[in-house]
């Protein structure tokens, strides 16, 4: 297993709000939201939470505890800080084992497989209201992209107390390539560009900085973080 990380702050944003980690099998993506630097506090609890947890015969019942202890950790928080409240964050999380991988998420930070065959598989569903609108035949994915209220999220961490987390098991496959990444890259690339990318021969952290370099030339409207991982 070879993983390669890169987040960049855009070009709009002042302050990066995204957070991820990598530790043995583990991997997370969260993209923070709120005033002043609370959206940077509330994604790195929740990545600083998921690392901490004890994963090494974790199953999906397990992985969503775990996601729930950082809701509540990002929960207590706030509560101690008056300066933080309303503070939120996605999260997206891959664990890899020998011959599955199970992934957990909330939001609309996203995970895919690319797969030997140059197959790139989306594993995440947005929680978000474009989503929920494309699903519900009122929007296209091209409307959607456009709308004004596009980064609405209709499940995040830190907005409530008993929270959804969605997961799922899959096989894994030799060959097979990881991507975790934030919405600063699906909004600005498309899937069609990520697969282009994703089918380098280079290292990990090489596709990584590329994918990352294409959201900001392409605008880099908002924090873009990527995590990619090779099997
Ligand atoms: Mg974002």
């Amino acid at each position: 297993m070879i993983f390669g990380a890169k987040t960049d702050i855009g070009k709009v944003r002042e302050h990066n709000e995204d957070s991820f980690g990598c530790k043995d099998n583990l991997f997370v993506v969260a993209d923070g939201m709120g005033g002043h630097r609370a959206g940077e506090v509330a994604s790195s609890i929740a990545v600083e939470t998921i690392l901490a947890g004890n994963i090494s015969q974790i199953d999906e019942a397990g992985l969503k505890q775990l996601i729930l202890e950082a809701n509540n950790a990002i929960l207590a928080e706030a509560e101690k800080n008056p300066e933080l409240a309303g503070m939120g964050t996605t999260v997206a999380v891959l664990v890899l084992f020998p011959h599955k991988a199970i992934v957990a998420h909330i939001g609309d930070s996203r995970i895919y497989r690319y797969t030997a065959k140059g197959e790139l598989i989306r594993l995440t569903d947005d929680h978000s209201l474009v989503a929920e609108l494309v699903k519900r035949g009122e929007l296209t994915e091209i409307e959607a992209k456009e709308h004004p209220h596009r980064n609405m999220l209709t499940r995040a961490l830190g907005t409530k107390g008993n929270i959804e987390v969605e997961t799922m098991v899959l096989p894994v496959q030799p060959g097979d390539r990881f991507l975790l990444c934030s919405d600063g890259l699906t909004g600005m690339v498309d899937e069609d560009t990520i697969g282009q990318v994703l089918a380098g021969n280079d290292m990990p952290k090489v596709l990584a900085e590329q994918l990352v370099a294409l959201a900001v030339e392409r605008g880099g409207m908002d924090n873009v973080t990527v995590v990619i991982v090779d099997i």
